[in-house]
Formats: C-alpha cells, structure tokens, sequence
C-alpha cells in the first residue's frame, strides 16, 4: 500500500497523470490529506471510480490517541498515539504566549543512550514515517481545537537518525496547501551528529538547530552521552561554527543541568571559552527526573547561569510545563508499556557498532 500523506504534492501529480488523472487533482488531494482527512470516501470533489481506485492502492495514516493527559497547572497536553502498526509515541502541546508548540517524536524509542533520557531506554523500534510526523501536528491540532504555531523536534527519537523522512516532513509541513508552518517557527533538536549537521546545513533552512550538549569537555560528555565517543566536543564544536557559517543561523545549545555531573564553576568557564566568538546561546534545563536513573536534578541551576552571563553568553533558563503530567518524552510511552522493551530493540553500543 501507498503511503499517500507521506507523498509530496509533485510527486502525487506525477504519480496521477499516470493513470491518466489530471493535474489539479494532486492539490486536492493534498488539501484533504493535510486537513485531517481519514479516508478517500470524504474527498467529495473525487469522482467515486477514483476514490475507490484510491483506497485499493492507498493507505491514509491516522493515529489513535491511545491516552491523553492535561495538566491542570498549565494546559500542557501530552498524547500518546497509537499507530498503526501497534507502536506508540508521544506528542506534547505546549501553550505559550507566543502561541501553541507541537513537540514531536521523530523514531519509536531511539538508539542514542543518552544516560538521563527516559526514549532510549528501550532502544530504537523503527524510523517514523513523514506522514507520522505530520500527523502529530495535524491531529493534535483536530483533537485539541487549537491552532499549532511551531513545532519542536524534541521529542522521542534522535531527528538526524531518521535524516530523509525529517526533511521530507519539514518540505510537507511547509507546504502552503498543507499546514503551511513557516521553518523559522520551526526546532530541530539533535544530540550532535556532525556529519548529519554538516549534510543539514547544505540545505541551508531557517529553521533554529539545537544542539544537546550537556557537558563541555569529553570526559563527562562521553559518560552521559555514549554518541560523543566516537566524535568529541571538539569536532562538534567545529561543526557547529561551519552551520553557522552556511546558515547564518545561531544555534541553541541545551543543557540539562545535573547534579555533580556538568554544574561546576570549572564546567562554566570551560563552556564560556568554547562558545565565545560562536554565536549562539545556551539553553540551561533543570533536569527532569528519570525513575531508571539516579541522576538528579542540580541546585546550582542559578548560579551557573550566572556564571556564564558574566562571560558575555547569552543564557535563559527553560521553564517547567506539565510537570505534573509526565510531560518529559518518553516516560509516558514507558508507563504505557508497563516499563518493559520492546523487541527488536536496536541500540548502539558505545563503540557505535549495533548490539
Ligand atoms: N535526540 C534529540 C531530540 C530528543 S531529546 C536530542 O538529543 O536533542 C530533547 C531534549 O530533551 C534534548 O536536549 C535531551 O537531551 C533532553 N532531555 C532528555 N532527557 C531529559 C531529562 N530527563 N531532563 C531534561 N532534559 C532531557
């Protein structure tokens, strides 16, 4: 079957005019498919022969709210969706004064074994598909009644990992027929694959990169973040100036702040002289707790900010949003699985060959 919502509105056009379909029928198409159509049956502006040719070929992805929690404190949503396939995933909106935030998966589970990160500790299940990730936009925008004004890539999975279908979704999330987000209302977070970012940066998008970078110097990154071994702060800092060069865009480096771990004044200082010269600003988050982990948040959250501003970098401090409803990505999915894996799980090991 055909993934059609994965489909970009060119190539349904030519896929069309081969059966003899003519060349406004891609843009209707398109339009009910990114309004939240479910099946071929409600494009009423298809002839009946061609919507059942449709629906024998096609297959319309939609997913299923498997479990839904509002926060009471701040609106926060948090979704689970069950796919078609059986898989679940997360999606959280998020209410600022600036408008409405999609936070969405990128991959069921992920393989990057991020030491405090609750999405990798089954491993990764498989890649979503584009017309997955527009979904969660889409029907979280339906089921919510709220119009969706950005979109963070934060959420399950490693975004880079699955380079081909993100940049297929960012082409049909753009789209003016479609949900018509413009990519500088757009993140995409990723832990820091350098060839990735490099290859990102050939496409030259508005959208804002941040980097999770969680520690200054190799030793502690590579202990909380298995993908550095093979790459090195260094390398990485590298990369990130070159993206700046193409893209004239400023990256955001996201820290969580954990206890005893990266919140030294030493750690500071070293983050300071890294960045300066770089633009970019640094995004401190207070750690949110991980029951399989014993890492804890740090109490030095204030002053480490401090420090950093001293030193002429721009620093904000992420505020908390759902905290009452799991809304951290990955804990709900977890819960919902009874904390057990998923088979087959796919992980890198820290010489970054697969298990
Ligand atoms: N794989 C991508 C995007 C998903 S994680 C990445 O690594 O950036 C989204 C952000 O949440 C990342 O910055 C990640 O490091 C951070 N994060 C994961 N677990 C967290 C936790 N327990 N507390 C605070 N931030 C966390």
């Amino acid at each position: 079957m055909i993934d059609i919502k994965s489909m970009t509105q060119e190539e349904l056009g030519v896929w069309l005019k081969e059966q003899g379909e003519p060349g406004f029928r891609a843009k209707q198409i398109f339009t009910w498919l990114h309004r939240g159509a479910t099946s071929f049956e409600e494009m009423t502006n298809l002839s009946k022969p061609l919507r059942e040719r449709l629906s024998a070929q096609c297959v319309i992805t939609h997913p299923e709210v498997a479990r839904k929690q509002v926060s009471a404190q701040d609106g926060t949503i948090k979704y689970l969706w069950r796919l078609l396939d059986g898989n679940c995933i997360e999606t959280v909106l998020m209410r600022y004064h600036h408008g409405n935030t999609v936070c969405i998966s990128s991959q069921v589970g992920c393989r990057m074994g991020c030491a405090f990160c609750a999405s990798t500790l089954g491993g990764k299940v498989r890649d979503l598909t584009p017309s997955e990730m527009i979904d969660q936009v889409l029907f979280t925008q339906l089921d919510a009644g709220v119009s969706i004004s950005n979109i963070v890539l934060m959420g399950i999975g490693e975004p880079l990992d699955n380079f081909d279908t993100v940049l297929r979704f960012l082409e049909l999330v753009n789209h003016p027929d479609g949900l018509n987000i413009g990519m500088r209302h757009i993140s995409l977070s990723t832990c820091g694959l350098t060839e990735k970012i490099d290859k990102l940066a050939e496409h030259r998008l508005q959208l804002t990169l941040s980097v999770s970078l969680h520690a200054p110097d190799d030793e502690t990154r590579s202990k909380i973040m298995p993908v550095n071994r093979g790459i090195g702060v260094e390398k990485l800092f590298d990369t990130c100036r070159r993206y700046f060069e193409t893209t004239g865009r400023r990256i955001s480096y996201e820290y969580a702040m954990i206890d005893g771990v990266n919140d030294s004044d030493a750690q500071a200082d070293f983050l300071a002289q890294h960045l300066k010269g770089t633009p970019g600003h640094v995004n401190l988050i207070p750690l949110n707790e991980v029951k399989e982990s014993p890492l804890k948040p740090s109490r030095r959250v204030a002053e480490f900010q401090r420090r950093l501003e001293r030193q002429g970098i721009t620093v904000t401090v992420r505020r908390k949003l759902g905290g009452d409803i799991d809304a951290s990505c990955g804990q709900l999915r977890r819960k919902a699985m009874g904390e057990g894996s998923e088979s087959p799980a796919d992980k890198v090991r820290p010489d970054g060959r697969k298990d």
